[in-house]
C-alpha cells in the first residue's frame, strides 16, 4: 500500500485511559506533516492530572493481568499482531503523515518490523523461565520466581513512533506489567491506534494507557510519578538524564535508550563499493533521524579519497521529496525547528575544518527538507564529529593503522552501534571485541531483528529493547526458600542459641 494520505485536519483524543478516549483540557496542540507544513491532527494536551488518572488505571488493572496465564497473555498479543497486520495501511498513512518518512520505509520497515516484534513477544510470553529448583543449602528447596515488576511508565521519541512504542510496551505486557506510555507529542497517532487495537485484541481495560502531553509537563510528571515501578525511556541523552533524575526521587528502576554517534570503520581490505553503498544507506535511513545511523565514517587512508568521492556521488543522486511517492528516497526532517538545528550545525562545520563535499542545502520546497550531506576531513574536536546531529549528514575522517581506527571509533561518549568493513576475519573479530557499543555490525550497518537485543552503553544509556533480554527490564527475580526438614530446631539455630 502506498497511496493513502491523511489530508484533512482531524480532532483526536488526548490519550487513552482505562480502555476509552481521554479528552483532556490542556493547551491546543497540532500534529504537523513536516513534508508540507500542514496540520494533520489537533488535540488538547494531557497534563499531570491526566497522568495521575492513567497511572491509577494501570495500578488497578495490574493484579489481574500479572496473574493471567502466559497463554492468555500470548493469545492477546498474537491477536494484536493479526489486527495490526489487517490495519497496516492505517499505520502506514499515520506514520508517513506525522513524521514525513518515505512510504517505502514505513511499508517495508516500520510497520512490518513492529508487527514482527509483537509476534515475537506473543511467543516469548510463554518462555519466562527461572533457574531450576534445587536444595542448595541441603535443608531447603530454593526456587526462582520471575514476576512482573508492576506499573511501567514509558516515554518515547518521534523518529520511529510505532516501533519505539512497540519495543517498550509489548515486552512489558508479555511480562504481565501494566503500562502508561507518553509518545512524543509531535507523533502520537500510531501509538493511539496501537492502544485501540490492543483493546480489540482482548487486552483488559487499564493495562495499556496513553497520555499525549508535553515532555516538560506530562512527561516529567510520569517519569517522577510515585506510583509507577519502572521508567523506560527512548530519546535524547539530556532528556534521558532528566528522566533518570526524576525517577530516582522514589528510587524507581530506569531503562534508557539514548542518543548515538555510530562509527562506520572501513579497513584497507574492505570491499570499497559495498562500503560506499552501505554508508549512504546507513547514514540516510529515516533522513538520518536514527539513533544507530552511521555518522562517523573512519576510513583507511588508502581508500579515503575514493570513499569520499563515491559517497558524494551516490548521495548527490538521492531523490528527496514527497514521502507519499514510492520513488522518494528521503523525506523531510521531523520539523522546521529541527531542520534549523541541523542546518546550523552543518554551516559551522567549515569553520572547524570540515569540507562539505555534497549537500548542506535546503531544497526550495515548502517542507522541512534537507539534502543528503557529506562533510569530509572533519576535525576530531569539531561539533559535527562529536555531537548528535540527527539529520542526513555523514562525516568522514582518515585513519593510519588499525590501532588508530579503533581509537577513533571509541573516541565518543556514545556507544549504541558501530560497524566494521573488512574481508579479514581477524580484523573483524578484533573490531567486534574492541569497539564499545551495544551492537557491532560486520560488513553491514542498520539491520535489526526481534530475536536480538538493542541497547547501548555510556551516553547511549543502558538496558535492552527487543529479544528475551528485554524481559530483564520488566521482571523481578524472587527467591523462594522452603524448609524441607520440618524440624522445630533448624540446624542453623545453634549459631543463635543452644538451649531453649
Ligand atoms: P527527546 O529526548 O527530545 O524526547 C523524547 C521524549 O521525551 C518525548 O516524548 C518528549 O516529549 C519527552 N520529554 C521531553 N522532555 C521531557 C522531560 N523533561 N521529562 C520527561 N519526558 C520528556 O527525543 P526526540 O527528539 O523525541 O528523539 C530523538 C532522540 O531519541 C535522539 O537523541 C535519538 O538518538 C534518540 N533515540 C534513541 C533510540 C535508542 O534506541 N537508543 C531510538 C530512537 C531515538
Amino acid at each position: 500500500m502506498t497511496g493513502t494520505t491523511i489530508d484533512s485536519l482531524k480532532t483526536v483524543p488526548s490519550g487513552w485511559i482505562n480502555g476509552a478516549d481521554l479528552h483532556a483540557s490542556g493547551a491546543t496542540h497540532r500534529v504537523i506533516d513536516p513534508a508540507t507544513g500542514n496540520p494533520v491532527a489537533e488535540l488538547a494536551l494531557a497534563t499531570a492530572a491526566d497522568v495521575d488518572a492513567a497511572v491509577a488505571a494501570a495500578r488497578a488493572a495490574l493484579p489481574d493481568w500479572s496473574r493471567a496465564t502466559p497463554v492468555d497473555r500470548s493469545t492477546v498479543l498474537a491477536r494484536l499482531a493479526e489486527l495490526m497486520d489487517a490495519n497496516a495501511e492505517v499505520f502506514i498513512a499515520e506514520e508517513v503523515s506525522q513524521t514525513g518518512k518515505p512510504v517505502r520505509l514505513a511499508t517495508e520497515f516500520d510497520v512490518p518490523g513492529s508487527i514482527d516484534n509483537v509476534s515475537f513477544f506473543a511467543g516469548a510470553a510463554r518462555h519466562l523461565e527461572g533457574k531450576a529448583a534445587a536444595e542448595y543449602s541441603g535443608d531447603h528447596t530454593s526456587a526462582i520466581r520471575r514476576e512482573a515488576v508492576g506499573v511501567v511508565a514509558t516515554i518515547t521519541p518521534w523518529n520511529y513512533p510505532l516501533q519505539m512504542a512497540v519495543w517498550k510496551v509489548i515486552p512489558a505486557l508479555a511480562a504481565g506489567c501494566a503500562v502508561v506510555i507518553k509518545p512524543a507529542e509531535l507523533t502520537p497517532l500510531t501509538t493511539m491506534t496501537l492502544a485501540r487495537l490492543a483493546k480489540e485484541a482482548g487486552l483488559p481495560d487499564g493495562v495499556l494507557n496513553v497520555i499525549v502531553g508535553a515532555g516538560a509537563d506530562a512527561g516529567a510528571a510520569l517519569a517522577g510519578h510515585r506510583d509507577v515501578d519502572v521508567v523506560t525511556f527512548t530519546g535524547s541523552t539530556p532528556v534521558g538524564r532528566k528522566v533518570m533524575t526524576a525517577a530516582a526521587v522514589y528510587g524507581h528502576r530506569t531503562q534508557l535508550e539514548l542518543g548515538g554517534k555510530a562509527p562506520f570503520v572501513v579497513f584497507a581490505d574492505a570491499d570499497l563499493d559495498a562500503a560506499v553503498q552501505g554508508a549512504v544507506a546507513a547514514s540516510l535511513i529515516n533522513t538520518g533521524q536514527d539513533c544507530t545511523a552511521a555518522t562517523r565514517a573512519i576510513v583507511a587512508r588508502e581508500l579515503y579519497d575514493d570513499f569520499v568521492a563515491g559517497v558524494g556521488e551516490v548521495m548527490s543522486k538521492i531523490v528527496v521529496g514527497d514521502p507519499h511517492d514510492p520513488d522518494t528516497d528521503l523525506g523531510p526532517l521531523i520539523s522546521f525547528a529541527h531542520r534549523e538545528k541541523v542546518a546550523a550545525m552543518v554551516s559551522r562545520a567549515p569553520d572547524q575544518g570540515g569540507r562539505i563535499v555534497t549537500g548542506g542545502v535546503m531544497p526550495d520546497s515548502p517542507g522541512a527538507f534537507y539534502r543528503p550531506t557529506l562533510i569530509a576531513d572533519v576535525d576530531e574536536s569539531s561539533e559535527v564529529y562529536r555531537d548528535e546531529i540527527f539529520g542526513p549528514v555523514l562525516t568522514a575522517r582518515a585513519f593510519t593503522d588499525d590501532d588508530d581506527a579503533l581509537r577513533q571509533a571509541n573516541d565518543t561518549d556514545y556507544g549504541l552501534a558501530a560497524s566494521a568493513w573488512t574481508r579479514d576475519v581477524y580484523r573483524a573479530q578484533r573490531a567486534s571485541r574492541e569497539i564499545n557499543a551495544g551492537c557491532v555490525w560486520i560488513n553491514d550497518h542498520i539491520p535489526i531483528i526481534s530475536e536480538m537485543p538493542h541497547g547501548g552503553v555510556g551516553a547511549s544509556g543502558f538496558g535492552k529493547d527487543m529479544s528475551d533480554y528485554s524481559f530483564e527490564e520488566y521482571l523481578t527475580i524472587k527467591h523462594v526458600m522452603s524448609d524441607i526438614t520440618a524440624n522445630v530446631e533448624k540446624d542453623w539455630h545453634r549459631t543463635i542459641f543452644t538451649k531453649r
